[in-house]
C-alpha cells in the first residue's frame, strides 16, 4: 500500500478490529504476457464478488488490485448493509426506466442484503455480521409519509419491508428526531474489511486469482483481446472488468469521470455500557435519518459507537470531524456523556447524479460497474453478479442495471466540488430543522 493510503487505513477502527488476514494470500502480479478470460482491476467488494462468480462459473479469472484487497472504500466504510438507494425512491426508478426494467433494478437492489448474509453464512465469512434490520428514521412528520410510501412500493415487491410508528420506532430508536421509521428486515451491519478479506478468500479458493500491488495503467486493445499494462509488463485478456469506484489512478480514471467524489469522515468511540447501548439500539438496528445532513449510527460488536459526516474543507478535518461527529452523537441521541473517540477516518465514496447503478461499455467486452452511492455492500453483491453474467456473454440491454457507453461528467472539476456546497447547504437546512424541532 502507498504509506498514505496505509496510514489512512490504520486509523480506521476495522484495521485493529478485522483480524489477521486470510491465510490464502493474494498473490503478486501474474506472469508477464499471461492471458485470462477475465481480468477485474480492483480488489474491493465489486471485483471480488464479480471474480468469486466468475471462477465458480469455471472462467480463468483475475483481480488485479493496486494495493491490497479492501485497500479503497471496501475497507474503510461504515459497515451498513442497506438494500435501497441512497435518494432515488422505487417510484421515480419505474418512472424513470419504465415498469418492466425499473421493477427489475428494484428487485436486484433489494435482494442485495439478503445475498450478502447468505454469502457471510455459507462461507463462514468471520465479518461480525448481523443481520438485524436497518432503520431509516424519519425526523418529521412529513418525511414519516414519504417512507410510508417507499414501504409499501419495497412490499409490494416482496421485501420485508415495514413502517414503524412513532411509538414503536421510539422503542427502537435512540434517536432525538423520531416521529417513525421504516424498517428493512433484510439489512444489517458488518465489519467491512474483515468482510472484503473473507470474500477473496472466497474467490480464491473457487479458483480466482488475486493479485496485489499492481496497479493496472492502461488497457488498450489487441486483437480479440484486451492488453492491460503495469510496472512490471502486461497480460491479456478476452474481457476486462473495471471496478475502481472513484479511484483516478491509472486506467480507473476512466470510471472516476463518470462519478462524483465524496470524501466521507467516520468515527468510532471507545465501548458503551451494556445498558447505554441497549438504551439506544434495543434491536441493535443500525440507523439513518432522512435529513438532508443525514445522521447515522450503529454499534461495532464491541458496542462502539460508529458515526460519520462529511467535511467541506479538506484541511484539519480529522480533528474537527471527530469533534463535530462527537458533538452530533450528544446531541442526537441525548447522551450525557459521549465515550471518548477512538478512531477518525476517511474514504472517498462515489456518487453517480441519478443515484442508480451503472454498466459502463468502455469497448467490446470491457465494461465497468459503478454507482453504489453509498449502499455499496448490499449493492455491489448483484451487480458483481451482473457484471459476471456480462462477461460470460448476456447481452446488456438484458441485464437488471442500466448500461450503456460510459458518459464522463460534463463540468467534472466543478462535479468535484459540488458536494462542498451540499453539504454548506443539507447543513443549513439541519439548523433550521434543529430550531424547530
Ligand atoms: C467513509 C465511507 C463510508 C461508507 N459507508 C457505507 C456503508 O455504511 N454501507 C454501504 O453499503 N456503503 C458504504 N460506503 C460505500 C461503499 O464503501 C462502496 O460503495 C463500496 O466499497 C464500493 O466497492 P468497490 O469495490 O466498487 O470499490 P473500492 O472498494 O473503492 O475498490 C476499488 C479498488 O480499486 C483499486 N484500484 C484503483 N485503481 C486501480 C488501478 N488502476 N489498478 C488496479 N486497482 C486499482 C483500489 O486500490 C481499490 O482497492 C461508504 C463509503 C465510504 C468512503
Amino acid at each position: 500500500m502507498t504509506r498514505a493510503l496505509e496510514a489512512e487505513h490504520r486509523r480506521t477502527l476495522w484495521w485493529r478490529t478485522a483480524g489477521p488476514e486470510d491465510a490464502a494470500s493474494p498473490a503478486p502480479a501474474p506472469p508477464d504476457g499471461s492471458r485470462v478470460d477475465v481480468a477485474v482491476v480492483g480488489g474491493g467488494f465489486l471485483g471480488l464478488t464479480a471474480a468469486l462468480h466468475l471462477a465458480r462459473r469455471g472462467r480463468r479469472v483475475a483481480v488485479l488490485e493496486a494495493e491490497r484487497v479492501g485497500s479503497g472504500a471496501s475497507g474503510v466504510n461504515a459497515g451498513f448493509v442497506v438494500p435501497n438507494f441512497a435518494k432515488a425512491d422505487p417510484a421515480a426508478v419505474v418512472k424513470r426506466l419504465g415498469r418492466t426494467r425499473g421493477e427489475t433494478l428494484l428487485r436486484m437492489v433489494g435482494m442485495g442484503g439478503t445475498r450478502v448474509f447468505e454469502t457471510v453464512r455459507e462461507n463462514a465469512i468471520a465479518c461480525d455480521a448481523e443481520e438485524t434490520g436497518w432503520l431509516h428514521v424519519a425526523h418529521s412528520p412529513a418525511a414519516l409519509e414519504v417512507l410510508r410510501v417507499r414501504a409499501e412500493a419495497w412490499r409490494s415487491l416482496g421485501r420485508p419491508v415495514r413502517l414503524l410508528e412513532r411509538e414503536e420506532a421510539r422503542a427502537l430508536s435512540g434517536a432525538r428526531l423520531c416521529a417513525g421509521a421504516l424498517l428493512d428486515e433484510s439489512g444489517g451491519m458488518l465489519n467491512p474489511l474483515a468482510y472484503a478479506r473473507g470474500l477473496a478468500g472466497v474467490a480464491l479458493g473457487a479458483g480466482a486469482m488475486i493479485a496485489e500491488g499492481t496497479r493496472i495503467d492502461a488497457v488498450e486493445r489487441e486483437g480479440a483481446d484486451w492488453r492491460l499494462r503495469h510496472a512490471g509488463g502486461s497480460l491479456l485478456a478476452a474481457r476486462v472488468l473495471l471496478c475502481t469506484n472513484a479511484f483516478r489512478t491509472g486506467v480507473a480514471r476512466r470510471l472516476a469521470d463518470a462519478v462524483v467524489p465524496l470524501q466521507v469522515y467516520q468515527a468510532a468511540t471507545a465501548p458503551l455500557s451494556a445498558e447505554e447501548a441497549r438504551r439506544l439500539a434495543p434491536g441493535r438496528h443500525p440507523a439513518a435519518d432522512t435529513r438532508a445532513n443525514l445522521f447515522t449510527y450503529r454499534l461495532d460488536a464491541e458496542n462502539r459507537l460508529i458515526s460519520g459526516g462529511m467535511s467541506m474543507l479538506p484541511v484539519g478535518a480529522h480533528a474537527r470531524m471527530g469533534r463535530m461527529i462527537s458533538r452530533r452523537l450528544a446531541d442526537e441521541l441525548r447522551l450525557p456523556a459521549v465515550p471518548p473517540l477512538e478512531h477518525v477516518w476517511t474514504g472517498r465514496a462515489a456518487m453517480v447524479p441519478d443515484f442508480l447503478p451503472h454498466v459502463f461499455e468502455f469497448g467490446p467486452g470491457f465494461l465497468g460497474g459503478i454507482g453504489c452511492n453509498g449502499r455499496g455492500i448490499a449493492l455491489t453483491a448483484m451487480l458483481g453478479e451482473a457484471l459476471a453474467d456480462a462477461s460470460c456473454g448476456v447481452p446488456l440491454a438484458e441485464l437488471p442495471v442500466p448500461s450503456g457507453p460510459a458518459r464522463p461528467l460534463p463540468f467534472a472539476p466543478l462535479a468535484r466540488i459540488a458536494p462542498s456546497f451540499a453539504i454548506a447547504q443539507a447543513r443549513w437546512q439541519d439548523r433550521r430543522i434543529g430550531r424547530e424541532a
